[in-house]
């Protein structure tokens, strides 16, 4: 793959004040090299953003903006082969996944918000005056301005388009700085935007690292008016710092240590094919996956034993391979966090039920990152292995005994992004779903996404909501107009 570096004001720019290398996780060796943005280049992307504010884009009609968005849709899906190898190579995810998941979803989320945003609601109220002639107030909603767009590694495109998607639609313009292990679909996405039109500026990409490089240069930017953020809890937190300089909002989709809890009535076979895939797809590296499982007592020992045996036909191997479901952790450093837990949860005294290790892969996969799929049983709450994100394929079990424990268990620790609840009790369910403090309950189902509903998450997994017309309060600013008739 080329490196094709920065995408600023429509051009591609193969220059940056250092050159970097990705690294293909399946084999460790260097994929391709690209550019660190300096502030120069993050500062000529904002103008460009800033200026295309006021060009063609500007005179567009909202089903102008809608019948672009769709046409890039279209054209990422007939250029969804040369996407899905982007996606492939930057994380070594299965393709089969990729081209299920990640490319069409991020060839959806245009279409999908070119229909949305026109819906974007304002009020009216009409009100009487002293001097009877009666005084209207109504919302008019206008573009935010340049959106800075920071994006994570484990769903790149999806999760990048995602928040430009809304953007865009509202009449925005973004700057993205895509994850530092995963440019290459933001970056490619430049070209598939300058072949149907979308004005130059409106879409720029600058690739590079985050605190003290191209994430930090672009969130402090003074002339950035709004920081869509998805990432790490800490990352959020320097962001939120930069982004209180010059009060700029912020919309954050962060971290989760996301619980599933599972009664001894559930569907056992749905179960344990949901936990199987919240616990291990993508290799655990999903911010909706589940790393906390709580079963109830009587059903404790046949989950453990059921959910293992899966586990066992889980096959690491060449993203390619038809054969392989199992792909490699992002980086060799993501594997050295991860294994740092596996190795507390052994110094802790957890029973080791399945995994714990590094597998052993044939001729080139050997320099990957590979690590095996580990569940734990035995530890108790107050771990570190419970308590943190590890962000890699692994969960621990616990028995529980009542309603009121399993709550307690689900709601414990900082996070609230996502659980997931197993029982055929509906009155059960629909009881625990009040209770249960975060943004995304699944019940006998997980990932299971619509994207009309409200996405994000409470306590320290977010702030705002995205998804639907959710997001447009963010992306839109709102102005009341007040008339004296
Ligand atoms: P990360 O926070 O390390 O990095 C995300 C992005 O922020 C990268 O582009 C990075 O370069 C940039 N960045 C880092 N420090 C910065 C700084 N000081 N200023 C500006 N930019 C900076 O996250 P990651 O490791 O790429 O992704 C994994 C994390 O993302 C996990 O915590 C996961 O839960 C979370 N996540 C959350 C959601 C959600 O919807 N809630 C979705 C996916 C991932």
């Amino acid at each position: 793959m080329k490196s094709l570096g920065q995408f600023i004001d429509g051009a591609y720019e193969e220059a940056g004040t250092s050159r970097f290398n990705v690294v293909d996780p399946v084999t460790g060796e260097v994929a391709y090299t690209t550019y660190e943005a300096g502030r120069d280049q993050v500062d000529r992307a904002v103008a460009a953003a800033r200026a295309a504010l006021s060009g063609p884009w500007a005179r567009l009609s909202a089903a102008e903006r809608g019948a672009l968005l769709r046409k890039l849709a279209n054209r990422i899906a007939e250029r969804s082969e040369e996407f899905l190898r982007a996606e492939v190579l930057d994380t070594g995810k299965p393709a089969d996944l990729a081209s299920h998941l990640d490319i069409p979803r991020g060839a959806a989320n245009f279409s999908f918000f070119a229909d949305t945003a026109p819906m974007a609601m304002g009020e009216a109220f009409p009100a009487p005056t002293p001097d009877g002639a009666g005084a209207l107030n109504y919302t008019l909603r206008t573009p935010r301005g340049v959106i800075a767009v920071v994006c994570p590694w484990n769903l790149p495109l999806l999760l990048m388009t995602w928040k430009v998607a809304p953007a865009l639609a509202c009449g925005n313009t973004v700057v993205v700085k895509p994850s530092e292990e995963t440019p290459a679909t933001a970056t490619l996405l430049g070209e598939v935007m300058n072949e149907v039109g979308i004005p130059k500026g409106v879409f720029n990409v600058v690739n590079g690292f985050g605190a003290g490089s191209t994430g930090e240069f672009l969130t402090s930017h003074p002339d950035i008016d709004g920081i869509t953020f998805t990432g790490e809890t800490v990352t959020g937190t320097a962001i939120m710092k930069a982004a209180a300089e010059g009060i700029r909002p912020v919309s954050f989709e962060l971290g989760g240590k996301n619980a599933a809890v599972v009664f001894a009535d559930c569907d056992l076979d749905r179960a344990i094919a949901g936990t199987m895939r919240s616990a291990f797809l993508n290799c655990g590296q999903v911010c909706l996956g589940t790393e906390r499982i709580y079963v109830e007592r009587p059903l404790f020992d046949t989950f453990v034993e059921k959910l293992a045996a899966q586990v066992k036909t889980l096959k690491p191997g060449d993203p390619w391979d038809k054969a392989s479901n199992f792909g490699p952790l992002i980086s060799e450093v993501h594997r050295q966090k991860v294994l740092s837990y596996y190795a507390k949860a052994k110094a802790e005294g957890a029973t080791v039920v399945t995994g714990g290790g590094i597998p052993d892969m044939p001729g080139k996969l050997a320099g990957g990152s590979w690590i095996e799929p580990t569940i734990w049983t035995g530890l108790p709450e107050s771990s570190a292995v419970i308590q943190e994100e590890i962000f890699g394929p692994c969960c621990h079990i616990a028995p529980f005994d009542s309603e009121d424990e399993a709550v307690a268990l689900a709601n414990a620790g900082p996070y609230g992004l996502a659980a997931s609840l197993w029982t055929r009790d509906l009155s059960r369910a629909h009881r625990l779903a009040a209770r249960i403090e975060v943004g995304t309950l699944w019940i006998n189902s997980w990932f299971l996404r619509d994207l009309r509903a409200a996405f994000g998450g409470s306590k320290k997994s977010g702030i705002g909501r995205e998804g639907g017309l959710h997001g447009l309060d963010f992306y839109t600013e709102q102005r009341n107009v007040c008339i004296h008739l």
